[in-house]
């Protein structure tokens, strides 16, 4: 089966990497989010991280690399932007990057089941939320898969797939068609909450905010120490900045919750600056500032 139209849904930080990546290699998108003001952000966005992302040569693979030379709006042609899930309704696939909050997700899923057709896969693209979670608030439990997209998506040619308790086998391989076709390859784990990824790099990070709260050195220095010490590209703290703080927050309540486990505690800064409004790089400010 070639998957041709996929439907987007959360148009923030991941949903339009997801986006751009897909119209990059040639597939029709359906992205939808809750409002148009968010819908106008995104389409700048995504033209404005073509243009940005055209200068580097090595990103989302070969299938794209042949689309590398459309002009922006060649690739945002192929993006309808939209507030009404009914878009969805002839949809083959479906990515769901909406905000990393277990209320807001146990909504979107009844819907999408209520609309997309019934043999349609469902993509959640959460940090932290237990696929098999997620999956029981639908009808086709065996036909939702995790894929833990890395950002910014149109670079990162690796994702962590996470296999959900009911999950099929004829899902998995369509997810992995699906990643083909953007150009990029998988590894796959089991469901637990943060997957492999997340329960390790979400406590990094917390403990790097514990850090920073108790003084024991600056920002620029607890990132230099990962990046000049163990060869890391970036230190914990720009890797906040770049996720955005109030996801790492969600993440890491999820991981508090569902392990039931205090080394999972938000960091109180961490929490103040999301009440600040301190996001990272999606704000403009976070550990950095960024202009
Ligand atoms: P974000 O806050 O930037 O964007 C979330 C978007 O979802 C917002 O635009 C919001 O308006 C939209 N939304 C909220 N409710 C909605 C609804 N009912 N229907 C449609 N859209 C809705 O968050 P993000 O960083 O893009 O993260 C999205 C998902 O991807 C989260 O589950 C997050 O954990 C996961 N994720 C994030 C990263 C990262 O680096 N930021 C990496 C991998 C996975």
């Amino acid at each position: 089966m070639n998957i041709k139209k996929v439907g987007v849904v959360g148009a923030g930080v991941m949903g339009i990497g997801v986006a751009q990546n897909l119209a990059q290699t040639d597939h029709q998108v359906i992205l939808v989010d809750i409002s148009e003001n968010i819908l106008d952000k995104a389409k700048h966005e995504i033209r404005n991280n073509i243009r940005f992302q055209g200068f580097f040569k090595k990103s989302v693979g070969e299938a794209s690399q042949r689309h590398r030379q459309e002009s922006p709006d060649r690739i945002i042609e192929k993006i309808e932007f939209s507030t009404n899930y009914k878009f969805l309704e002839n949809v083959d696939f479906v990515v769901e990057n909406t905000t990393e909050k277990w209320d807001i997700k146990r909504e979107v899923y009844p819907l999408l089941d209520s609309i997309c057709p019934a043999d349609c896969v469902f993509a959640a693209n959460t940090s932290a939320i237990p696929i098999t979670r997620i999956a029981s608030v639908t009808k086709r439990a065996d036909k939702v898969v995790g894929i833990h997209f890395m950002n910014p998506v149109p670079m990162k040619p690796m994702v962590e797939m996470i296999r959900g308790y009911h999950t099929s086998e004829t899902t998995i391989e369509t997810a992995k068609q699906m990643l083909t076709q953007m150009g990029k390859e998988c590894i796959l784990v089991n469901d637990s909450p943060g997957f492999v990824s997340n329960r390790v790099l979400m406590l990094t990070i917390n403990e790097a905010v514990f850090l920073l709260q108790d003084q024991v050195a600056t920002a620029e220095d607890i990132d230099k120490i990962f990046k000049s010490c163990f060869g890391h590209k970036m230190g914990p703290l720009e890797t906040a900045d770049l996720i955005g703080l109030d996801t790492i927050l969600f993440s890491i309540e999820v991981l508090h919750e569902n392990f039931n486990d205090s080394k999972y505690r938000p960091s109180p800064l961490l929490k103040k600056m999301v009440d600040a409004g301190l996001y990272g790089r999606k704000s403009g400010q976070g550990f950095y500032v960024y202009q």
